[in-house]
């Protein structure tokens, strides 16, 4: 049973922000507020640590994440309960998104990383290259800078240091200062299994502290709003450092009168909800075409009226939890409360629970427009807007009328249509009869469009972005003058002038 005890103590890890279970309002540990000065520090310590983790190569590597891979499962009990209590999840939002996650992360990564970072021999078409070696190869950065939200400590924060220390990297990961205990727990885990010391750091503290890290690192994953994600490249920007940005959504469910409603509806209801809807790849609005409109809205009001929330007692005991950070209450309040001054009708839920804790009751809206936030703007809530639409081209102009890419769905029996409607969808990743689980399937890229994000995670851009490519050439044999060397003689000149028409210039063109 997941219980704020089975914590790390408020003592083990020093004084400073307090962190509360959001699901009783009890503080359950205080953590340090690293300075400027002290993340340089452990930027310098984690510098001097890297070159040894990358000499010892992919097996080596590979050995430790495996090691830590099986701590996860041993010790899942543990890191569940820590998870729980810093965030007010359910047991089985902490076990399926994270646990499931992290245990997976740590041996794909490690079976993957030699595969996607291996030497890369090319091949030129360029007679001026013919004969030569030509290699590319992946370098670690050296310093990444792990920058995370609260919404999956474990999955979302960690999950994002396991490619780029199979890479060869040294990582500092900072926390959200509402949810921190997950990745001191996998610092334990780290060390337990035989990472050397300073590779991987935890550097816990507020926006300030994350601000810090981006001055002394070589590469910037963050994870967050849109709104920090913008600060965190104007920042990265002064020292040139890349990014990778992952951040908010506004994902459109597209529900057509073909769809198998009865699975959409308890889709809808499952991946609006799930993790309180804290996901940033949750469903946030649906449009459903007029015939089934009210089928559609009947369902999924009867299955969201059943939830139970509240605070977790273990396995199966609740299906919503609470609201993990306290600013989040507010903004999921008032844009239920915008949509009904505007019309919206509210079929279940609508208030702030009663405490203790931070509760919002599962919601559904109706009579939503895009004049109202709720369609508009990142919730982040267990709150479900249904719009009623005319025909799937009105689905897909509302679902890409929005500032967000990062997903989308498409629910019809006709597969072929959905996936064709799917590729006009503006969004990173797009679901047909199905949302947020291609998030599992590690080998699939994920990361938003538009102001949803820059660049990947997963697949092999989820790893490459944690190094530097380099490109070798190497002449083997070779006379002792090149015929393009100096000096310039009219006849090569000539030579090059039809060479070039031969290679590029025959045939016609239409
Ligand atoms: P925030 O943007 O508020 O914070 C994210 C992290 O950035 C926190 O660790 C925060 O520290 C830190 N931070 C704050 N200010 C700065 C700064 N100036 N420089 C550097 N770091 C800073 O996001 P939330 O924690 O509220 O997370 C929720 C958001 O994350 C949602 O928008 C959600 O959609 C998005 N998200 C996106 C995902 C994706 O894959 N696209 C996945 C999960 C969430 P502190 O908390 O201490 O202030």
């Amino acid at each position: 049973m997941a219980s704020v005890e089975q914590a790390p103590a408020a003592e083990q890890i020093g004084t400073g922000i307090p962190v509360e279970n959001p699901a009783t309002g009890e503080t359950i540990a205080t953590i340090p507020t690293l300075s400027g000065a002290e993340v340089k520090e452990l930027v310098a310590s984690a510098r001097a640590a890297q070159p040894a983790w990358e000499a010892i190569g992919f097996e080596e590597r590979g050995r430790v994440l495996r090691r830590a891979q099986k701590w996860v499962t041993d010790n899942s009990e543990r890191i569940i309960a820590t998870i729980v209590s810093e965030t007010g999840k359910t047991y089985e939002d902490a076990q399926l998104a994270e646990i499931m996650y992290a245990a997976a992360a740590f041996g794909f990564w490690a079976k993957e990383a030699p595969n996607l970072l291996a030497d890369e021999s090319i091949k030129s078409a360029n007679p001026l290259v013919k004969g030569k070696k030509l290699v590319v190869r992946y370098r670690p950065v050296g310093v990444v800078g792990v920058i995370g939200p609260w919404n999956f400590p474990l999955t979302n924060s960690f999950g994002d240091c396991i490619p780029a220390l199979a890479a060869g990297n040294a990582v500092i990961l900072k926390p959200s200062e509402v949810t921190p205990l997950t990745s001191l727990l996998m610092a334990e885990c780290l060390r337990a299994s035989g990472l050397p010391e300073d590779v991987f750091q935890v550097a816990t503290g507020d926006g300030a502290t994350g601000a810090a890290l981006i001055d002394g690192v070589d590469f910037v994953m963050f994870t967050g709003s849109t709104k920090t994600g913008q600060k965190v490249m104007e920042r990265a920007a002064k020292t040139l450092t890349p990014v990778g940005l992952e951040l908010g959504g506004k994902d459109p469910m597209i529900v057509l009168a073909d769809a198998e409603l009865e699975r959409a509806a308890n889709a809808a209801a499952y991946y609006s909800m799930n993790n309180g809807g804290q996901v940033c790849i949750s469903i946030e609005r649906v449009y459903v075409e007029a015939p089934v409109y009210d089928q559609f809205v009947a369902k999924v009001t009867d299955k969201v009226k059943a939830l139970r929330q509240g605070r977790s007692a273990g396995p199966g005991s609740i299906d919503v939890g609470a609201v993990t950070f306290p600013p989040q209450l507010d903004i999921i309040d008032s844009h239920v409360r915008d949509a009904v001054a505007k019309g919206a009708r509210v079929l279940t839920g609508g208030r702030v629970a009663p405490g203790p804790g931070m509760f919002y009751e599962p919601t559904v809206l109706v009579d939503v427009d895009h004049t109202m936030s709720c369609m508009t703007e990142e919730t982040f809530g267990p709150t479900l807007p249904i719009m009623k639409v005319a025909d799937a081209e009105e689905a897909l102009r509302l679902a890409n009328d929005s500032p967000y890419g990062l997903q989308g769905s498409v629910w019809t029996k006709d597969v072929r249509r959905g996936e064709q409607l799917a590729r006009r969808v503006e969004a990173g990743t797009v679901c047909v009869n199905d949302a947020q689980v291609n998030y599992t399937a590690l080998e699939l890229p994920m990361g938003g469009w538009k102001t949803s994000g820059l660049g990947t995670r997963h697949g092999a851009g989820g790893i490459r972005k944690y190094t530097q490519q380099q490109t070798l050439l190497v002449t083997r044999f070779a006379g002792k003058r090149d015929p393009h060397m100096f000096p310039y003689k009219k006849r090569t000149t000539q030579l090059l002038g039809k060479l070039t028409r031969l290679l590029y210039g025959r045939g016609k063109r239409d």
